[in-house]
């Protein structure tokens, strides 16, 4: 590679660098974790999770805490996790997939039956639309965006996650958001919208208008296995993606 390359290279990483730690800046998160901590032993009486990363639980006061410096250690501090009656039914955790310092991040409800097979997110037939979004809709490659979902482990028969399980699960996917620090989000359905936005209120009136989620924009819209049963709605999803994809034009600015 010639020096002109590799300055521009340079010039690129810096300014991506640059506005993902503007992006965190805006949601509170002034201090930088250090990456690739995972090797390090956890002080006695603590575990992983908690003796390494600098930042606390940052959204909310009362969850556990869930300290961790980078996706990795917080997968490692999950581990096999035992913490709600979903361990039982799961072939593996759905941690989450994708780029670590995406701009665009989707939200699940939780994994159905391939997912749970596969343990990544929306690989089944339920989840076929999100990979048409991602590349048709927005232009992206699903490796660019991160996608993970509220709950980590599959629900028998597809329920809904019990609020037991949510509260046990919805730290990880707090911290996950904190340490990726999106500038949209990107919320899938009615379960994964209410519970972010912690409203009752119905899909059909919250999608395709922004909420702030700590600070972070978040547009709800239709769940993808709900446009396999209504495929007329596809134009709504359609029209709530345009809004993110204008919005993140007006961020690259
Ligand atoms: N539905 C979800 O909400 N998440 C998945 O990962 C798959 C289907």
């Amino acid at each position: 590679m010639s020096e002109t390359s590799d300055a521009k290279e340079l010039l690129l990483l810096t300014s991506s660098l640059q506005r993902h730690l503007q992006r965190r800046a805006r949601v509170g998160i002034t201090r930088v974790a250090r990456e690739n901590q995972t090797e390090r032993k956890p002080a006695p009486g603590k575990t992983a999770a908690s003796s390494t990363g600098s930042s606390p639980d940052l959204f909310s006061p009362g969850a556990p805490p869930v300290v961790a410096g980078s996706l990795e250690e917080l997968r490692a501090a999950i581990g096999d996790c035992r913490r709600c009656k979903l361990c039982s039914g799961r072939t593996n955790l759905v941690f989450g997939v994708g780029n670590p310092r995406a701009k665009l991040m989707f939200v699940g409800e939780g994994p159905g039956r391939d997912e749970d097979l596969q343990g990544e997110p929306f690989v089944g037939r339920a989840g076929q639309l999100l990979p048409d979004i991602i590349t048709k809709g927005i232009g992206l490659r699903r490796e660019d965006v991160y996608i993970a979902n509220v709950v980590k482990c599959r629900p028998p028969d597809n329920r809904d996650p019990e609020p037991d399980e949510v509260a046990a699960c919805e730290p990880f996917l707090k911290k996950q958001i904190d340490l990726i620090g999106p500038e949209i989000i990107v919320a899938l359905g009615r379960f994964a919208v209410q519970t972010l936005l912690q409203s009752k209120m119905p899909i059909t009136k919250l999608r395709g208008n922004w909420h702030s989620y700590h600070g972070i924009k978040l547009m709800p819209t239709f769940h993808p296995a709900y446009l396999l049963r209504n495929p007329a709605d596809k134009k709504l999803v359609w029209e709530d993606i345009k809004k993110v994809i204008t919005e993140m034009r007006r961020e690259d600015r």
